[in-house]
């Protein structure tokens, strides 16, 4: 291990070591080897992170939006050169299969150059007054500093939806990255530096979520938390943020489903589910954990799946023909045996799958890809989210049950339905009760300038990614301009035309 390989905090645009003195280990998932460790911070240094953006922030703000996003393309540019040593990082790091882990990536690029756009929009309202020689129009401003949170699933991906808009819009930032993928964070870091980022604009601070995570929900110098993760998580920063009137984001888990109907495109159907179950070994918040099938098709598709499955070989993501990789650590790996098991006492039918797996020379976390069948809509199953390689086939009579079916649980993030009918297509388009909708293309894909996130246990009303990011990070003010040389009252002075 070389110095690098110590992964440390970046504050006010200096990297040290957190004040707890201790390090934490960094694992590859795929050969349970140590790649490097990663500094624990306090409190004392969130308070240090939080003071440094407090003054970049005075700065930051008002420099013009276009040259803020000067340094987001160099940040584009930067990604770009360097997309394929940052996915061989992010394979080893938290397991995803290479070629994923390159889409991954591509994802930043994307939103880097997106939202470095943004720069020349950031868009408000001119209106007419309702009085004579005045004039109104709405601006977007920044909030302040704001609190980012991010999960080891998308390392790189959510933490640029979320810090592109924030520093483009004017907001100084603190970011606390999850444990599990600390080299991603750094990467990234890294590469605003050299893109020019002045000190202060980004802080990046590591430890648990427990310390770091609480201590930038209450810090009173944060204005905004921005989350992704776990339900249990994000309802306790609700909980603690909803105290101090501070301005939270949250995009949490799914359970998401798939469609297919009698008369869907079978194979296409399929491609989509495997690609959605067992795409990053089935722990991304958008995989395909749910196929709600029309009863007369699924002999066919159990079939179908069957003969598919030994085709997805399982290993180290970066073997290129490895198509299944790692689950993150060896506490998911045990969850996820557990939900099997209650699966199993619950009735439903293990078509294949449901054991660990030793792929020859790895000493990591494998998952062999579970397909339940014949389960009912209220099994746990079938109602909780399980962040890893298992799909639960839900066999229904008609697509208004399929429709009633998907919507009958917790979460609302992503569906998707397969079927040939428009007059489907568009009741489902209207009838499926999640953020996100896909018509014949599976749970997985989000455009990065479409809006990300959601409905009733997945979020709390905002969006990641889009135009929409700008919502969490900008404060509208409304301004009111009269040249009119006398004191116009709203509401009360408005002659008859
Ligand atoms: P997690 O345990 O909730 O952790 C997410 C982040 O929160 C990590 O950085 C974690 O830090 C931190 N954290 C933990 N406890 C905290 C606390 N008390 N206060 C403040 N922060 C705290 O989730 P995960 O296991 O990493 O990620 C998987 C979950 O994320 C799944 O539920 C998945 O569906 C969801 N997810 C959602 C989306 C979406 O956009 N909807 C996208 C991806 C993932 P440490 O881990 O370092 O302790
Ligand atoms: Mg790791």
């Amino acid at each position: 291990m070389t110095e690098w390989d110590r992964a440390l905090n970046y504050i006010d645009g200096r990297w040290e070591e957190g004040s707890s003195g201790e390090f934490a280990e960094n694992i590859n998932p795929a050969t349970n080897e140590v790649l490097g460790t990663v500094t624990l911070s306090t409190t004392e240094d969130v308070n240090r992170a939080v003071r440094a953006a407090e003054a970049a922030f005075r700065k930051w703000r008002l420099v013009p939006a276009p040259r803020r996003a000067q340094v987001l393309y160099r940040v584009g540019e930067l990604l770009r050169q360097r997309k394929e040593q940052l996915a061989r990082i992010l394979t080893q790091e938290m397991g995803k299969v290479l070629e994923e882990a390159r889409g991954e990536v591509q994802e930043a690029i994307d939103m880097a150059f997106y939202m470095g756009g943004e720069g020349r929009r950031l868009f408000g309202q001119t209106t007419p007054s309702e009085l004579p020689n005045k004039m109104a129009l709405s601006v977007r401003e920044p909030v302040g500093v704001v609190g980012l949170i991010t999960p080891w699933n998308f390392p790189i991906a959510i933490a640029s939806w979320k810090s592109l808009p924030a520093i483009v819009a004017g907001n100084t930032v603190v970011w606390k990255p999850a444990t599990e993928t600390p080299f991603m964070a750094r990467e990234f870091v890294k590469i605003y530096e050299e893109a020019g980022l002045p000190p202060g604009v980004l802080n990046l601070v590591y430890g648990s979520g427990s310390v770091v995570g609480e201590a930038l929900v209450e810090h009173p110098g944060v204005q905004v938390i921005s989350f992704t993760g776990s339900n249990e998580v994000g309802r306790s920063i609700a909980a603690k943020a909803g105290a101090r009137l501070k301005r939270v984001s949250l995009e949490m888990g799914g359970k998401n489903a798939v469609i297919v109907m009698d008369d869907a495109n079978m194979s296409l159907a399929v491609d989509a589910i495997l690609w959605g179950a067992f795409g990053t070994t089935g722990q991304r918040c958008t995989a395909t954990s749910r196929v709600i099938v029309h009863r007369s098709v699924k002999a066919q598709l159990e079939q179908m799946l069957l003969d598919r499955i030994p085709g997805l070989p399982i290993g180290n993501g970066l073997d290129e023909h490895v198509r299944i990789g790692p689950v993150i650590n060896a506490v998911s790996l045990r969850r996820i045996h557990d939900y099997v098991q209650i699966g199993l006492q619950e009735g439903a039918r293990l078509l294949t799958g449901g054991h660990t797996v030793e792929p020859s020379g790895l000493r990591g976390f494998y998952y062999a890809p579970t397909v339940f069948t014949d389960a009912t809509a209220d099994m746990r199953i079938a109602q909780e989210e399980i962040f890893g390689p298992v799909v639960t086939l839900i066999p229904v009579d008609s697509l208004e049950d399929a429709i009633q079916v998907n919507n009958r649980v917790a979460f609302g993030l992503s569906s998707s339905i397969f079927t040939q009918d428009v007059n489907r297509v568009f009741t489902a388009m209207r009838d499926l009760d999640t953020g996100i909708v896909y018509v014949n293309a599976g749970t997985t894909g989000a455009e990065i300038h479409l809006p990300f996130g959601g409905t009733k246990g997945t979020g709390n009303g905002h969006r990641d990614s889009g135009q929409a990011a700008l919502d969490v990070f900008t404060e509208w003010k409304s301004i009111y301009v009269d040249f009119s040389g006398t004191l116009q009252r709203a509401q009360i002075d408005v002659g008859n035309v």
